[in-house]
Formats: structure tokens, C-alpha cells, sequence
């Protein structure tokens, strides 16, 4: 089975969202595997979005993801990755499909709920600078 790494952004977890999200994530298939609600430190946000360094919205989205706590989870499912891209919808909750996370949740393009990796060689990345091995079960 697939694994993705997703989080719960702060935007969701002010609003009470994350058993609503959680609930998503579970009717769609996907299995919470390791999960744990932290305070992402400014250097941690950096480093974890460190490819949109050079894009004008980097400092805006870092000071939006150490702005509250954030539930960082690992979700496995039979082709996690992409399914949990579909259900989350697009990044702009204005694009986003019905029925879909973002569609239903987001406030905005950036306070948009939640994130899905979006490659296996990303998800590998981001599961590992997070979790352990032995929290995955
Ligand atoms: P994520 O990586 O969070 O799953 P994504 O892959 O749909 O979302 P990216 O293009 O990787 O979107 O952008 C990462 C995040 O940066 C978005 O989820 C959003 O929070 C923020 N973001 C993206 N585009 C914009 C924008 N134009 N203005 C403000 N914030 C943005
Ligand atoms: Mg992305």
C-alpha cells in the first residue's frame, strides 16, 4: 500500500476541523497511520516548503504555517498519493471540485487546509523529515 504525507493546516485546526478532515481522509480509504499535532518552528516551515523559496508568496505561506499548531500525518491507502490529491481539490478552494476538502473548507489560496504530497519520491521526503519509522503503524 501507498503512503502520503498530508497536513492539517493551521487555518483547520483553529476552526475545530481536524475530525471533520480525519473523516474524509477515512471514507475515502486512506488509513491514518502516524499522526501528531505540533507547532511548526519558522526554520522547520522553511526548510519543509523550501521549493517555493523563490515564489512571492514564501514568506506569507511560512508566517501562515507557524501562525498555529498543524496535525502532521502519514495516510496509506492504495494509491494514497493521487487519491488524497483528488479528495483534497485543488490548491485555489475557487477551483476546487464539489465535495472536495478545499471546495467545503479552505478560506483561501493559501489558508487552503490542508497538504498532500504530490510524488512518491516528495511523500518519502516528507514522511522522513517528520516521522520516525517505527511511528508508522
Ligand atoms: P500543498 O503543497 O500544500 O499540498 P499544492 O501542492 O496544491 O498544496 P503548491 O503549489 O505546492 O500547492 O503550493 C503550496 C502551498 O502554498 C499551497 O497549498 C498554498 O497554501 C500556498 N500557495 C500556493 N499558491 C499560492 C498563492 N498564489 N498565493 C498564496 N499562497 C499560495
Ligand atoms: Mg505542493
Amino acid at each position: 500500500l501507498e503512503r502520503t504525507f498530508s497536513i492539517i493546516k493551521p487555518d483547520a485546526t483553529r476552526r475545530n476541523l481536524t475530525g471533520k478532515i480525519n473523516a474524509r481522509f477515512e471514507e475515502a480509504g486512506l488509513r491514518i497511520v502516524a499522526q501528531r499535532r505540533i507547532w511548526m518552528t519558522q526554520a522547520q516551515a522553511e526548510t519543509f516548503y523550501g521549493v517555493h523559496k523563490e515564489r512571492p508568496f514564501f514568506n506569507s505561506l511560512v508566517a501562515f504555517m507557524t501562525s498555529g499548531p498543524v496535525v502532521v500525518q502519514v495516510l496509506e491507502g492504495e494509491g494514497a498519493i493521487a487519491r488524497n490529491r483528488e479528495i483534497m481539490g485543488a490548491t485555489n478552494p475557487a477551483n476546487a471540485a464539489a465535495g472536495t476538502i478545499r471546495k467545503d473548507f479552505a478560506e483561501s489560496v493559501e489558508a487552503n487546509s490542508v497538504h498532500g504530497s504530490d510524488s512518491p519520491e516528495n511523500a518519502a521526503i516528507e514522511i522522513a523529515y517528520f516521522f520516525a519509522g517505527h511511528e508508522l503503524v
